[in-house]
């Protein structure tokens, strides 16, 4: 087994995997790798085009004029599209909501999985997203498979989203969280499904560091 191992965590929005996979990756000294701000990234691109988003040629013809790069940053990964810094952007309410018809598309997912794979390459990474034990490191050494209730999610993003100075509604995060789920569950090409081989962590009753905690015991287990 090599030590540098390849961390899969999937899951259903707001499950706690970005916070969770970046403390993960930081007490690893690896290298988080957020899946899905390169999707968000396509997506504001896309709206700023004005184009129809559930429009798969009209996306498409956007990925060979389109670079997306993560950069770890001071405070965390930040996300470049084409030279410019939309780390901000892409975590707004039209993009949020847009995504999941950007990332249903099957040019999209290949163009994506692609470039994530060679992200991984090296190994030592920790890489968060919906399909990554199932489609882009099905040979991962560990799979993590993220849940929590729908009414824990939203309760979480809400509080973030105070925290933040944004206004928040609950009733109306949970529809939306709801929604995501549906549409990221029931597309054809890479649905949320978990992998056979990962291993299901429910963070619904689990603070971060617990959650945190029990990845890392995981990965004690493959490399020792
Ligand atoms: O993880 P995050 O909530 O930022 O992901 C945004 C969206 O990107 C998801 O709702 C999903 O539609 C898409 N996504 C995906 N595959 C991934 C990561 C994200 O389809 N590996």
């Amino acid at each position: 087994m090599k030590n540098e191992i390849r961390i899969a965590i999937d899951g259903p929005a707001a499950a706690g995997k970005s916070t969770i996979a970046k403390l993960v990756a930081e007490k690893l000294g690896y290298t988080y790798i957020d899946t899905g701000a390169m999707y968000r990234a396509l997506t504001y691109k896309a709206i700023g085009a004005g184009i129809d988003l559930d429009k798969a040629a009209e996306v498409e013809a956007l990925l060979p004029g389109t670079e997306i790069v993560l950069k770890a940053g001071a405070d965390g990964q930040t996300v470049w599209l084409d030279g410019r810094d939309v780390s901000a952007e892409i975590r707004t309410d039209p993009v949020t909501n847009g995504v999941s018809a950007v990332s249903a598309h099957a040019g999209v997912r290949t163009y994506m999985v692609d470039a994530q794979r060679r992200m991984a390459e090296e190994g030592g990474v920790v890489m968060d997203g919906r399909d990554i034990g199932t489609a882009v490191l099905p040979d991962a050494e560990l799979k993590v498979f993220m849940t929590a209730s729908v009414e824990e999610r939203a309760r979480r993003r809400h509080a973030e989203n105070l925290r933040r100075g944004f206004d928040s509604s609950l009733e109306q995060l949970a529809g939306e969280i709801a929604l995501r789920d549906k549409k990221d569950s029931e597309r054809e090409v890479s649905p949320l499904v978990q992998a056979e081989d990962a291993v299901l962590l429910d963070t619904t009753s689990l603070s971060i560091n617990e959650a945190a905690d029990a990845i890392l015991e995981l990965v004690r287990e493959k490399v020792d």
